[in-house]
């Protein structure tokens, strides 16, 4: 059996809507794992620390001491940590930070006559949960996207909540706890999945002596919740939306290429692999309009499942309905292949790579070019790794700055700037059948 299947659309002309069905996605959406999350998210308000215990239990496979994870620990992992890493975190943090405080938004002020003004300024939300996956894979630089994009919108609450591990006595995993220590945040609770975003959303309670005492406020609820997770964590942000904010839904991972005749086979095969290594539902899909390179690809997918580490992961990742190579007529069509699948992560490899990128209106990022893979953008390119996926990126965008942030507007006028407009605005008051709205106006005149 080949380890990638074929979607043949040479020849056909679709319209969006069929192209979007053409499309191959993963059966488990967001939609069907909402079933599962929802008795997680009352058990957790209902009982607090005991639930995520419990749950902790049960899926991560461990049951942790420490819900809350005691500073000292924090400490003990940043002392522990590899100097190489430490470096490569701190660079990534750096370019992440310059790239971030570039996305700062800028308060607006308008004349609208004399003594009339509206004034927009732009605040940071109070206190956030920061989401960093540690379940198939261990995502230290999920720490980076999600605290410093927080941090530089001037955030002042920040709390990381990370699966439990077995191998590190129910605590998150040490080089997570490092980069925590390594940025500054001090409030890191051992919770993973659809729990750990219950908590943040609800606020938990503790149960032990360990949290503190019985019934004692263990986590305070955030205003926000963010970061990336497969798919019971995207499942579980939707569920919560409305009563906190989210980012986008940051399921699993996807991959889409737009790759031509000249783009080398290998370095597409090695980035469909490297994304189908997250887990076992990540989409991979090449959509170009040469056969020779899609048989080459399909060769040396061959070679490079069969030897790279998480192997089996892989093949299922690439053998789902998720993943496909889409054969299309030429790049005109492959393009418009690419934006109705609006991947995350979308790479161009093919001449004009640039001029192309700047056509695409859906994708979560897109990566320009044979020296831009998206393994640059998950570590040290200076942009968010923490992306939507499953067709989200029609109408979202990327963990930024804005993620963390709201608008306030401003209305400042003087007597005779309200005079100047009560006549109209009586006139749509009484259209409404609101009478004292301009009434209220009159009153001051
Ligand atoms: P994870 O931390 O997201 O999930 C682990 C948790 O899932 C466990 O703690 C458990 O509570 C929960 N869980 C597992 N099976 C469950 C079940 N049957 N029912 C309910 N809950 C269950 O870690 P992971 O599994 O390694 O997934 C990480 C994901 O993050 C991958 O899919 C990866 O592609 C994705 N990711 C996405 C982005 C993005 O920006 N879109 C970035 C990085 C990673």
């Amino acid at each position: 059996m080949p380890v990638i299947s074929r979607i043949d659309l040479r020849g056909r002309t679709l319209t969006t809507a069929e192209l979007r069905r053409a499309i191959p996605r993963a059966p488990l959406d967001v939609a069907a794992a909402t079933g599962a999350v929802e008795p997680i998210l009352a058990d957790v308000r209902a009982r607090g620390a005991a639930a995520l215990r419990d749950l902790a239990e049960k899926f991560d496979g461990v049951r942790p001491t420490h819900v809350r994870v005691p500073a000292a620990e924090l400490e003990a992992a940043l002392a522990r940590l590899d100097p190489a890493l430490r470096s490569a975190l701190e660079l990534a943090a750096t370019r992440v930070r310059a790239g971030h405080t570039a996305q700062l938004p800028r308060a607006t002020s308008t004349d609208l006559g004399p003594g009339a003004q509206v004034r927009q300024r732009w605040v940071p939300v109070r206190r956030v949960g920061l989401y960093v996956p540690g379940g198939l894979a261990l995502y230290p630089s999920s720490v980076v996207m999600n605290v410093v994009a927080a941090q530089v919108a001037g955030v002042e609450g920040l709390a990381v909540a990370s699966p439990p591990q077995r191998d590190n006595g129910g605590l998150p995993d040490p080089t997570v706890l490092a980069a925590c220590a390594l940025l500054g945040v001090s409030e890191v609770y051992a919770v993973g999945g659809a729990q750990a975003v219950a908590m943040f959303a609800y606020g938990a309670v503790g149960s032990e002596e360990a949290d503190g005492g019985d019934g004692v406020e263990l986590c305070a609820p955030v205003d926000t919740i963010t970061g990336p997770g497969n798919i019971y964590v995207a499942a579980a942000k939707r569920a919560v939306r409305g009563v906190v904010g989210i980012d986008s839904e940051a399921g699993p991972t996807e991959i889409g290429i737009l790759a031509d005749a000249g783009a080398d086979p290998d370095h597409v095969a090695a980035d469909l692999v490297s994304q189908a290594e997250h887990d076992p539902n990540a989409a991979s899909v090449l959509v170009t309009d040469s056969l020779a390179l899609a048989a080459a690809v399909e060769e040396r997918l061959e070679a490079r499942a069969a030897s790279t580490k998480h192997g089996e992961r892989v093949r299922t990742a690439l053998g789902g309905p998720q993943s496909a190579i889409v054969l299309v007529d030429d790049v005109e069509q492959g393009l418009a292949v690419v934006d109705a699948y609006a991947a995350e992560h979308l790479e161009i490899q093919t001449a004009d790579a640039a001029a192309l990128a700047e056509r695409v209106r859906s994708a979560g990022a897109i990566f320009v070019g044979a020296y831009s893979p998206v393994s640059l953008g998950d570590y040290v390119a200076g942009s968010n790794h923490v992306l939507p996926t499953g067709g989200c990126a029609h109408f979202s965008s990327g963990l930024g700055v804005m993620s963390f942030m709201k608008s306030v507007q401003v209305i400042e006028y003087t007597r005779e700037a309200l005079a100047a407009v009560t006549e109209p605005l009586v006139a749509l008051a009484n259209v409404e059948d609101l009478p004292a709205h301009g009434e209220a106006a009159q009153a001051r005149l």
